[in-house]
């Protein structure tokens, strides 16, 4: 027994035609009550079972229905059925009862959906760029940076010295790891050579000054210095994660979709929402959305 439902076409019985199926809809359960001959009795409420006195036959059935766009033939696929067992079997019980000196109840058995349908397609289309947002972010290890943010950000009384030293020796690692010959260059190289924009330069440059001042010279960093470490970082991280981001393609990737069905519109939303909303738990600063990830997804070009 399948337990997903299956990435296929479905096939029309009637006029042949393959569709992928807009949607799967459960009908409602239907009891064939034959002692009373009142014929089909429709239950919406599992519970209604217990109520009724006279006992279904053997099977109670759900069915997935769905219909094919080109002739509306209503195709039928079985969704749940309860079969009257005897009641030493395992399993979920509906009700037990007796019929004839012998116990019986109703063996519950679910099946999923037969095939994916439109909100499945788009479901996974979401979940495969959400998963590899998340695997970008992760390679920036993300969540340090939130640790960095939400001690220094959002904290009050943080020494700024010791965010600098910390700021700095990532700094470092970065550079280290996108340079050959990374031993043979002072820092100064290291900066110059990562190929930041113009203005991310300068402020890492004055932050690497700024390093050196504290550590050589017993500088003591006042106010308008945590400021400019705090701008600094800021446009550090913001270029990290606009690069990273950059490297998937997000725009690309939602209009090459391979189904056209799926709303683009809605995907990009999700995706902007998902950054709103996932990446702001982790870095957790005020006017981060407005300030921080406005301009990131601008550069993307993610609309609001
Ligand atoms: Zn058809």
């Amino acid at each position: 027994m399948q337990n997903t439902p299956k990435k296929a076409v479905v096939p029309c019985p009637i006029c042949s035609h393959k569709f992928i199926p807009e949607a799967f809809h459960i009908e409602r359960i239907i009891m064939d009550i034959r002692e009373d001959g009142h014929g089909t009795y429709v239950v919406e409420d599992r519970n209604v079972m217990n109520k009724i006195a006279i006992r279904p036959s053997n099977h109670i059935r759900k069915v997935w229905i769905t219909n094919c766009p080109q002739c509306n033939y209503v195709l039928r696929f079985t969704a749940e059925v309860a079969k009257k067992e005897l009641n030493e079997l395992e399993g979920r019980k509906i009700s037990s009862f007796n019929e004839f000196g012998t116990s019986y109840f109703y063996n519950l058995y679910s099946y999923p959906k037969p095939y994916m349908d439109y909100t499945d397609y788009y479901n996974e289309a979401i979940t495969n760029i959400k998963s590899e947002i998340e695997k970008s972010l992760e390679a920036l290890n993300i969540n340090e940076w939130g640790l960095l943010c939400r001690g220094f950000l959002s904290a009050k009384n943080i020494d700024p010295f010791k965010f600098l030293i910390r700021f700095y020796a990532n700094l470092e690692n970065y550079c280290n790891s996108s340079l050959d010959n990374s031993k043979e260059k002072d820092m100064h190289q290291k900066i110059k050579e990562s190929g930041f924009p113009q203005q991310l330069e300068d402020n890492l440059e004055d932050i690497r000054k700024l390093r050196n001042k504290v550590v050589h010279e017993s500088y003591d960093l006042n106010h308008g210095d945590a400021e400019v470490i705090k701008n600094a970082f800021l446009a550090y991280l913001s270029y990290l994660i606009s690069s990273e981001l950059a490297k998937l393609n997000l725009i690309s990737q939602v209009e090459n979709l391979e189904y056209k069905f799926i709303n683009k519109k809605s995907l990009l939303w999700e995706i902007r929402r998902f950054l709103q909303v996932d990446l702001g738990e982790i870095l957790k600063f005020q006017g981060y959305e407005h300030n921080f990830l406005k301009p990131i997804l601008d550069d993307l070009g993610i609309p609001n």
